[in-house]
């Protein structure tokens, strides 16, 4: 077996989570997992230390101990104002290898997969990708990452119990994000940055970024199925009356109905909305795993037999061509009553 970098005989008791920040804003998944990192940290009397990467970014270090990290450890230079593989992995490896902190957390984004399975190999630690639950062994300091596998058949525990850190990405929306404490305190630590242009491969020309959709904190999700035969528009219709937005399985994304980041499930996005209208949905374990932290789940489906009804809170069995311009139009007819 491959030995890590550095191992349990020098790690030093503390869950380091990665912060994701876009043009001065923390991502979600961020502080989802400080969220849980505290709670971990809490349960074993370990620390919890945010790595923080960008550029004119301190003051985002006040959010990241607000949310319960005791330490902030920032790397700030202009070449890492935006996302490069290359200067991200250089900064937070050596960070890393400095801090010899026993996990490392990253958010299963785009950015945070990239750089989490680079830092894996630099570090010869290993990666539980896409985890769905994370917990620590209060014993034995083990991470033991939830992970879905063979077409959501399977949910395997993982461990890597002799390598360091101790490594895992977590999906984005999979853990709620806890209420930031203002009055917490805690330490930022800079970190030295040794980096010029000639050091990396990649030179970032333009940024574009794209108007993006955020179905993990909505609060009503309207979920078309390939039942819904890509008719979203009666949907969207239904989403705007409740004051939410729409989401899709994985076959109207394949069939090029909606875009790609409205998919919920186990290889799109996992929503925890307080109410999920799934429509023409057969329910799927891929599919429900997306919606299993919803509060109530609404169904429509034409087939009284679809197992989408196990799991459903309430059942409507019919088309819903018809059943969704229904409630659609029994929502209009309501009195709004305005709050006292
Ligand atoms: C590794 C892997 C990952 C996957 N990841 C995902 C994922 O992230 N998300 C995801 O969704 N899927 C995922 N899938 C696919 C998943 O297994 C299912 O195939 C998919 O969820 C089925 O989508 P569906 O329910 O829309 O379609 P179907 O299973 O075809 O169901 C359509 C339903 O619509 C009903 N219906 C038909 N006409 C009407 C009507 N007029 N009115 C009302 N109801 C009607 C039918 O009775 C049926 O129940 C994944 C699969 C694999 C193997």
């Amino acid at each position: 077996m491959v030995e890590s970098l550095y191992g349990t005989d020098s790690e030093q008791k503390a869950i380091w989570v990665l912060l994701e920040q876009t043009q001065g804003t923390l991502e979600g998944v961020s502080l989802e997992l400080l969220s849980h990192g505290r709670a971990l940290a809490d349960e074993v009397g370990w620390q919890l230390v945010a790595l923080l990467l960008g550029h004119q970014v301190e003051n985002l270090a006040d959010e990241a101990i607000a949310y319960g990290a005791e330490e902030v450890w920032l790397a700030d230079h202009p070449l890492l104002e935006i996302y490069t593989s290359d200067a991200y992995a250089k900064v937070a490896g050596e960070a890393l290898l400095e801090g010899k902190p026993s996990v490392f957390l990253a958010g299963a984004t785009p950015n945070g997969r990239d750089l989490a399975g680079r830092l894996a190999v630099r570090l010869r630690a290993g990666l539980t990708a896409d985890c769905t639950n994370l917990k620590l062994n209060p014993d034995t300091g083990v991470l033991v990452g939830e992970v879905t596998g063979f077409g959501g058949g399977v949910v395997a525990l993982i461990e890597a119990p002799k390598h360091r850190p101790q490594m895992a990405t977590v999906r984005p929306g999979v853990f709620p994000a806890a209420e930031p404490d203002p009055s917490r305190k805690g330490r930022v630590i800079a970190v030295d940055v040794e980096l010029s242009p000639e050091m990396l491969r990649t030179e970032v020309v333009e940024l574009v970024i794209g108007e993006g959709v955020d179905l993990t904190q909505v609060p009503v999700l309207v979920v078309g199925g390939r039942g819904v035969e890509g008719n979203f528009d009666m949907l969207r219709t239904l989403a705007e009356q409740l004051g939410g937005d729409i989401g899709a399985t994985r076959p109207p994304v394949d069939d090029g109905y909606i875009e790609r980041e409205r998919q919920i499930g186990q290889t799109g996005v996992v929503c925890r909305p307080k109410v999920a209208i799934v429509c023409g949905v057969s329910g799927a374990f891929q599919f429900t795993v997306g919606i299993q932290d919803a509060d109530t789940v609404i169904a429509i489906n034409s087939d009284p037999q679809a197992p989408i009804f196990e799991y459903a809170d309430y059942c409507i069995v019919g088309d819903a061509a018809e059943v969704v311009p229904a409630l659609t139009q029994a929502l209009l007819s309501v009195e709004r009553v305005p709050h006292a």
